[in-house]
């Protein structure tokens, strides 16, 4: 899509201009804020004689030789005199004007790194330029960039940009004080002083960003993001929702639907989803948006809980919506529901992507005159064409798996009030409601320094126990040598009745590998398994086809499915008692953690195997073997969140957070705990006793983005 035409710039942007709006860098403060990668010493000069192999070394001399070699790769070298040491400098592009420069017999002042070599000291591709000229007083930052913005002339613009800035205090000096550093300084102190640090200094602390001037700087990113999902919050309290009471009182002859709902479940709810349950209908009955995320290892019954809000929901008679990130999920969700509530009276409407237009239509109408109170789909729900009558309950699953974008739009599925009032309602409505009530949902429980953090504006419910009657799932780690073993303990549970799944990796380069690997193993098992239903299940099957099978699969038919990683999520098949992963190295910590999940549900003791191979290397590497380790010594998914975060930090925890450009770009979470305390202490001060700097703070280090953090 077209941006309109007034947002387009008067004059046609710059090559380096684009390059800085696409880094974001767009006002001076953002581009005094953009903190060097690293840094180089250009303040001193060294004698050969004194460098090692993998210095930056910044050396004069003379060109004592130079040659243009044609065999092999065609290559400038040339050598270079200090008086004491010789060393080669290698180019393999270069211009006449460069050879010219490195004549022999011209003094010149070049740096880069040291390398060995059989032919003693070389540098490739060194910068050079005349001997002579004055040395840096201070070290020269590296900033982080992208193609199309040299280093020298984005060190212009943060030039320009520091000097244009404004820097003045927004963190007041109280609140500075209780961060507790010995050294403190103000926020222009320490940008100078970390784009141009002084030589004195020691470039580990800098590296490291354990020095006070990082500290600072920190301090005030960490404050600003809990400062802005502060903000998220009270704006919300301010907006209105339904409060969601029921229209009729309960009695025995006519109990609610949700009484009705729990009665006819074939199971009790466990302690901790009757507590979560309970917190989520308080919110429910508020006439504030709810804003709450329901967390709960995979396995511990989500659904359910989901299922008895909406009845909830549908007794104050308003509709809801349930939305899930793929169609296999969504399916689930669908035929469960539907055999829960359809028995009630209650009619499902089911929305996905992928069906025939003459169904959809149908749905749409079912939706819009609101015969349908509950609709259940992926993506498909939050299109244009999809009208509620009146929704007053959101639910997503697996939120992380959605994009901002797409949970904003769920939540302006509340169409404005003036039509939707239901009808028999005898409360007191608020003149407008603005939002609905927003329940999210996921298996990814999130650890205390990101719950802290990044979703400091949400309410958090957790289901903290499994279903009773399930035994633990016991999990090897297998060497793929002894797949043969593994195919005979497949072959044991097909003739107990049990289900296995079989999980091929995603090849990330190529998806037609991937295929081609999954086929495969779907070929080499039908092989092995004569007489036996083996399914193949992957991304590239149109959805009818892998609806198909997954029928089989749910209804027991097929004994053992084949699968790229399409069921990660939210499959539900209580009598598969068995998951093989293959290459489970490739996996990452909590994705194996949720395809573990698919075993386990029923009461038949399950097993994870997971096959792993070194490929060429003699063994598997260290982050593969602590994540394997992992898997074998916990089942608890809050234990194994904690050990993901510690092996490869928050990204995965976010989803689309992470693109929304709100990922802390200084502050680390695993680190920097003390200051992330410190920020959430201040937050709250701040905004009830200096709402201006606040607002200031906020606005100088977030800008637009702020709007990202509150989905
Ligand atoms: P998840 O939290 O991973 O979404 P589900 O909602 O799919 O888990 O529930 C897993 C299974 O446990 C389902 O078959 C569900 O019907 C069943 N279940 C849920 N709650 C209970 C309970 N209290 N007792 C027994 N089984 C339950
Ligand atoms: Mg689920």
């Amino acid at each position: 899509m077209n941006p309109p035409t007034n947002t387009l710039p008067a004059h046609p942007l710059t090559g380096p201009q684009k390059a800085l709006r696409k880094l974001g860098l767009e006002r001076a403060i953002d581009v005094a804020l953009h903190l060097p990668l690293r840094y180089e010493d250009e303040t001193r000069l060294v004698k050969l004689r004194d460098v090692r192999e993998g210095d930056m070394a910044q050396v004069e001399g003379t060109v004592v030789h130079s040659e243009i070699k044609l065999s092999g790769t065609r290559q400038l070298i040339v050598t270079l005199d200090d008086g004491m040491d010789t060393c080669r400098l290698r180019f393999f592009t270069f211009y006449p004007a460069m050879q010219k420069a490195l004549t022999v017999g011209n003094q010149i002042r070049v740096r880069g790194e040291i390398k060995g070599g059989y032919s003693g000291l070389t540098m490739m591709h060194p910068a050079f330029k005349p001997a002579g000229g004055e040395l840096a007083t201070t070290l020269t930052p590296v900033y982080p960039t992208t193609a199309g913005l040299p280093q020298a002339y984005l060190r212009k613009v943060v030039d320009a940009g520091l000097k244009r800035a404004d820097l003045s205090e927004t963190i007041p000096e109280e609140f500075i004080h209780e961060i507790g550093l010995k050294a403190l300084w103000s926020l222009r102190e320490a940008l100078l002083f970390l784009h141009y640090p002084p030589p004195d200094q020691t470039l580990l602390s800098l590296q490291d960003r354990s020095h006070p001037a990082w500290q600072r700087i920190k301090a005030e990113e960490l404050l600003a993001q809990q400062l802005s999902q502060l903000q998220a919050r009270r704006e919300r309290s301010g907006l209105h929702a339904p409060a969601l009471m029921p229209l009729q009182a309960s009695s025995k002859d006519k109990p609610l639907l949700h009484e009705r709902l729990l009665a006819s479940l074939p199971f009790v709810l466990t302690a901790a989803q009757r507590r979560v349950c309970e917190e989520i209908i308080c919110d429910l009955q508020q006439p504030v948006p709810m804003h709450r995320l329901l967390q709960g290892d995979v396995g511990s019954g989500k659904t359910v809980v989901a299922a008895l809000a909406a009845a909830v929901c549908m007794d104050a008679g308003w509709q809801c919506a349930l939305m899930a990130p793929t169609e296999i999920l969504a399916t689930q969700h669908f035929a469960k529901l539907v055999g829960w509530l359809h028995p009630l009276g209650i009619t499902v409407a089911w929305l996905t992507g992928s069906q025939k237009t003459k169904e959809r239509h149908e749905m749409l109408a079912l939706i819009a005159s609101g015969q349908a109170q509950l609709v259940v789909g992926t993506h498909a729900i939050i299109q244009d064409k999809v009208q509620f009558k009146n929704m007053a309950l959101a639910i997503i699953d697996e939120q992380h798996r959605f994009g901002v974008a797409q949970r904003l739009a769920l939540h302006n599925k509340l169409v404005p009030p003036e039509d939707v009032l239901p009808d028999a309602s005898g409360h007191d409505a608020p003149a407008t409601f603005q939002k609905p009530h927003v329940l999210m949902m996921t298996a990814t429980p999130i650890p205390r320094t990101l719950a802290m953090s990044y979703y400091a504006d949400l309410n958090v419910s957790t289901i903290d126990e499994l279903p009773p009657g399930r035994t633990p799932v016991m999990t090897k780690v297998i060497h793929e040598a002894r797949r043969d073993e593994v195919i005979d303990r497949i072959r044991l549970q097909l003739t107990n009745g049990r289900q296995i799944y079989w999980v091929c990796p995603l090849i990330e380069e190529s998806e037609a590998l991937d295929l081609s690997n999954a086929t495969q193993t779907h070929a080499m098992l039908s092989d092995a398994l004569p007489g036996v239903v083996v399914g193949l299940l992957h991304s590239r099957m149109s959805a009818g086809e892998k609806k198909a099978v997954m029928g089989l699969f749910v209804s027991g038919q097929m004994g053992l499915l084949v699968s790229t990683t399409v069921i990660e999520v939210g499959v539900d098949v209580p009598n598969a008692s068995l998951m093989v992963i293959e290459h489970a190295e490739r996996f990452g910590l909590s994705q194996l953690h949720q395809l573990r999940g698919r075993v386990g549900r029923g009461t038949a003791a399950s097993a994870c195997v997971l096959l792993y191979s070194t490929g060429d290397a003699p063994r598997l590497g260290q982050t593969a073997r602590e994540r394997l380790k992992a898997m074998m010594e916990s089942h608890d998914g809050f234990e194994i969140a904690r050990r993901d975060l510690e092996i490869r930090g928050p990204g995965e925890f976010m989803g689309a957070r992470q693109s929304g450009a709100s990922m802390l770009r200084f502050a680390d979470l695993t680190e920097d705990v003390t200051l992330l305390e410190w920020a959430r202490g201040v937050a709250d001060k701040m905004i009830e006793r200096f709402p201006d700097l606040a607002e200031k703070h906020v606005q100088r280090w977030l800008s637009n983005k702020a709007d990202f953090l509150k989905a």
